[in-house]
């Protein structure tokens, strides 16, 4: 209570602080001609967490790193959809693989605003935004006022390359109590797991777009300082496994966000809040039953990498290090498969083997999605041609086929199958 007290204290010091530099600046730049304001851009708000301090909880023996999962939308509000499957569902499909990562990692305590089950809020969030709403609703528009005045002083600048929709005054609340309880809990970092869609799609066709996208608080924030450094260790290993969208203002995948409420707008999170769209919810490896649960294990699975990687001052990992394998292979394969778990592991076998994508080709065009096209095809040829002797040779033949055939299956599942 008392901690409460202090940093409410605290926190309006800052305030008054703010605003009586504001209006310094104001009155030295009409009377006097000087123009300080533009010093005083940034010092609004106040650095809240930072990457030393990340690294102090880390390493101590006695924190652990604090990590809140939301799994995006909720049953009332389920955000994207296509062909029967909505995204809060497949979000909380994703939330739960990241929980099962993080939770065995004794570096890290793990929360979840949603259950992994029903999908509802956890009773400790369903009894929060219910018992604090007019807390939550005060410490929003508190928060939205003096941001107003900020950009009104010039003291913030406006920085909204995108244009959303506004979201209802319900979510809206929800988000800002995700943010409150976070703060009040000494969450380090927020972690939101979102699929993407864009608007004017045809609802029954996949859309055009592609990849996933990282989202940070913009840098006026008191929270991006940090925030972005593990963002960025976070892309890079994402990058390495799945391309980056291609939607022209996602600007190739890491973003920097003033108004989303979810990494901290209007300086509503103190610890570090990211963001990710972990693609498009149309693309094939999400819609095909055969391979959504796979890949969405694999994403989760590099994304807690990637978050590793950052406190253990790694830049990424091993091509090699998949959930997608071992996989037993036993049938033949071929181009025109589709949505095939065996094609799935295929791929990243010749990722593995760094034949996939082949050269001249991106993850873009080349997707590890379980679908069995000239890509697949390609890097089939390569690498039988690399193990000639294994699986040409015997059968006479000069030049890979690219067709998974019997010599084939066996050499990769001696290399990459578990039995
Ligand atoms: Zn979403």
């Amino acid at each position: 209570m008392l901690h409460e007290l202090l940093k409410g204290f605290i926190f309006s010091l800052t305030l008054v602080f703010g605003i009586l530099s504001v209006t310094l600046a104001v009155f030295l730049v009409n009377r006097l001609g000087y123009n300080f304001s533009e010093y005083l851009v940034g010092s609004v708000f106040p650095v809240t967490i930072t990457p030393e301090d990340l690294h102090r909880t880390y390493t101590s023996r006695s924190q652990k790193i604090r990590v809140l999962i939301v799994p995006g939308h909720d049953n009332e509000y389920s955000g994207g959809y296509y062909r029967g499957i909505r995204e809060a569902d497949l979000n909380l499909v994703l939330a739960k693989e990241l929980y099962d990562q993080f939770e065995p990692d004794e570096r890290f305590s793990v929360f979840t605003a949603r259950d992994f089950t029903t999908g509802a809020y956890t009773p400790e969030f369903e009894n929060f935004f219910k018992n604090q709403e007019s807390t939550i609703r005060k410490f929003r528009d508190n928060l939205r006022s003096n941001m107003k005045l900020f950009v009104a002083h010039g003291t913030i600048q406006r920085n909204t390359p995108i244009d959303r929709n506004p979201v209802n005054n319900i979510v809206s609340l929800r988000l800002y109590g995700i943010n409150k309880w976070a703060n009040d809990n000494d969450i380090d970092i927020v972690f939101h797991v979102h699929f993407n869609d864009y608007p004017g799609r045809s609802a029954n066709r996949p859309g055009k777009y592609s990849g996933f996208a990282v989202y940070a608080p913009e840098n006026q924030y008191g929270n991006a300082m940090a925030s972005v450094d593990v963002a960025r260790t976070l892309y890079t290993q994402l990058a390495r496994n799945f391309s980056p969208s291609d939607l022209p203002i996602e600007q190739g995948g890491f973003l920097q966000d003033q108004e989303l409420i979810a990494v901290g707008s209007n300086a509503s999170r103190n610890g570090v809040s990211l963001l990710v769209e972990y693609g498009y919810i149309y693309e094939p490896q999400f819609v095909n039953v055969e391979t959504r649960g796979p890949i969405i294990k694999e994403l989760a699975f590099h994304t807690y990498r990637g978050i590793d990687n950052y406190f253990k001052k790694r830049l990424y990992t091993d091509a090699l290090e998949t959930t997608l394998l071992p996989f037993n292979w036993s049938t033949v394969l071929r181009k025109g498969m589709a949505g095939s778990r065996a094609v799935l592991a295929l791929q990243a076998a010749l990722k593995g083997e760094g034949l996939y994508p082949p050269l001249s080709e991106t993850s873009r065009t080349c997707p590890i999605n379980g679908n069995f096209g000239p890509c697949t095809e390609n890097a089939v040829r390569l690498f039988q041609e690399r193990y000639f002797a294994d699986v040409l040779a015997p059968y006479g033949l000069a030049q890979g086929t690219g067709v998974v055939g019997p010599s084939t299956l066996s050499l990769l599942n001696k290399l990459h199958g578990s039995l």
